[in-house]
């Protein structure tokens, strides 16, 4: 696996401006509208750490966010990108690596090894939604 830094976006504007005018890019919207959004960027140069950038709303499940990074992270292992990119089982592989991660912390969830701080981590307008849904 090539090494590699998470960068995490404070605003869905933030990672959008970042990723530039990539051509797989979503529509600010979409982003906006699923909730979290994430990208690998991989240096010309060896040696330097790949950067997965990584933005979602603040209440999104811990199991989505695993499956999000878990994705990028997928992009660049084994071999890393030169040997993936492009080629025609890499998203298949980089899901592969989703769904193991979302089985995890699902599991580690279920039984309480993993515990998720639902207060403090929520911001108004989500405690207001789910005020609302109750
Ligand atoms: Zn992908």
């Amino acid at each position: 696996m090539r090494p590699f830094i998470l960068a995490r976006h404070p605003t869905s504007n933030s990672i959008h401006e970042s990723a530039g005018p990539m051509t797989d890019r979503p529509p600010i919207g979409l982003i906006r509208s699923v909730g979290h959004w994430a990208f690998v960027s991989v240096p010309d140069e060896e040696g330097l750490p790949c950067i997965v950038h990584y933005w979602h709303r603040r209440d999104l499940s811990p199991v989505l966010i695993a499956r999000m990074l878990a994705h990028e992270i997928g992009h660049i292992s084994d071999g890393g990108p030169k040997h993936w990119l492009g080629s025609e089982g890499e998203e298949d592989r980089a899901d592969e690596f989703a769904r193991v991660a979302a089985e995890v912390v699902g599991f580690l969830l279920t039984e309480g090894v993993l515990t998720v701080p639902r207060r403090s981590t929520m911001n108004r307008r989500s405690r207001a939604r789910e005020k609302s849904l109750s």
